[in-house]
């Protein structure tokens, strides 16, 4: 089998399709979805694609090996570079698993896990029903402890037995524009982290332990705002609300900071949304600074790489919970993943994959039920482009 043609979509997501002289095509998608980067991830995917003309797809290994070595930046390769990576190794496997009638799990060892618990992600959004108080686009976030209540009530009412909340990104008050928030986050790194809002955050964390009794699961994250000296101070004030991990306290790429927090919280660490590649979470490995490593199957370096990562944290005794924050294609590839791998934690069900325009983006609208989502079991990666996003997006085709 050869690829023939290489399509790269920018819409909701920055997506992928890989065409062969079979017939048969692929989906992947580039997670940097979100941030700023989004047009460099869709530049990527097309610089890359060039390369894997009249490559066979069915053998992924060897194009990741080929965009990894070939290509000067492959090798050390960031967000980017990665994310290009991912978008088409993802879609290699798609294509594989179509061609033999399986589902990428199956490919990978088949499935160790019977059904996959997701928790309901970054509930300072709201969820799906406050969410929908907010103006379509519009950044959102929840003030008041008794909203944070709310939030996690309404979110257990649909099943779930776990959510995650940062308790911070929110500030004291809701300020008159919502780019405020975002401007300010940079002065959270260097510190001097407002007494109030500190003392806020954990009545929001409070609150939502409240609202789940003892047996919810929270996860705490912080989207690596705080500084290691207040991220201990944060932490060590809500160990009495028994947090399941801590994620991003701080900035994620020493893992002596990690280890820092570690040796002063009583709080599991966990980070990997902004690690890339075996050689980035070796170092957290060796050290053993987290306890949940959180790769992101399109910005890691996908499918190929993921599990490899994240068989590599089997023997360090880590948890997976693959950070999933993109459309429709980015959870079907984490769940692929996840289904096979002994170590899986949990799933990350993002308030944002219940928008309209996300659903819409895909022919599949594949939800958890009860907050447990079921194994995938139809060929390939089991989630295809939408018709019409297909038809919306900007676009590019390689041939
Ligand atoms: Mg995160």
């Amino acid at each position: 089998m050869k690829i023939t043609s290489v399509e790269v979509f920018l819409g909701y997501a920055i997506n992928v399709k890989i065409n062969t002289d079979e017939g048969i095509c692929g989906y992947g998608e580039a997670g940097l979805k979100y941030g700023n980067s989004r047009r460099a991830a869709f530049g990527q995917i097309q610089d890359y694609a060039k390369l894997i003309l009249g490559m066979d797809p069915t053998k992924p290994e060897q194009i990741w090996d080929h965009l990894h070595r070939h290509t000067f930046w492959g090798m050390g390769g960031g967000a980017v570079v990665m994310a290009g990576i991912s978008a088409i190794d993802i879609a290699c496997w798609d294509i594989k698993g179509k061609a033999l009638g399986v589902s990428v799990c199956e490919l990978l060892g088949g499935a160790t896990n019977t059904s996959l618990r997701s928790y309901a992600s970054q509930l300072q959004f709201g969820w799906r029903e406050s969410s929908k108080r907010h103006a379509p686009g519009k950044r959102t976030l929840l003030y008041k402890p008794v909203e944070y209540y709310d939030v996690v009530k309404e979110a257990m009412a649909d099943g779930y037995t776990a959510v995650k909340i940062d308790p911070i990104l929110a500030p004291v008050r809701e300020p008159e524009d919502q780019s405020e928030i975002f401007r300010n986050q940079g002065t959270h790194v260097r510190g001097a982290f407002p007494a109030d809002l500190l003392k806020l955050g954990e009545e929001r964390i409070a609150a939502a332990r409240e609202a789940g009794g003892d047996e919810l699961d929270i996860i705490v994250e912080v989207h690596s705002l705080l500084d290691t000296n207040t991220a201990i101070e944060l932490g060590q004030r809500l160990e009495p609300y028994r947090i399941m991990y801590y994620e991003e306290p701080t900035q994620p790429l020493n893992p002596k900071l990690f280890g820092t927090i570690g040796s002063k919280v009583n709080i599991p660490l966990a980070s990997g949304e902004r690690i890339y590649s075996r050689w980035g979470f070796r170092p957290f490995f060796e050290d053993r600074s987290l306890s949940i490593i959180q790769p992101d199957v399109c910005n890691t370096g996908g499918i190929t790489e993921t599990k490899k990562i994240c068989d590599m944290a089997h023997v360090y005794d880590m948890g997976v919970q693959i950070h999933v924050c993109g459309g429709p294609i980015a959870t079907a590839a984490a769940l692929q993943v996840e289904a096979v791998i002994p170590n899986f934690v949990i799933h990350e069900q993002h308030i944002g994959l219940y928008r309209p325009q996300c659903i819409e983006s895909c022919k599949y609208d594949i939800q958890p039920v009860n907050g447990c989502f079921s194994l995938p079991d139809a060929p390939g990666i089991g989630q295809e482009l939408s018709e019409k996003e297909m038809a919306e997006a900007e676009k590019v085709v390689i041939s």
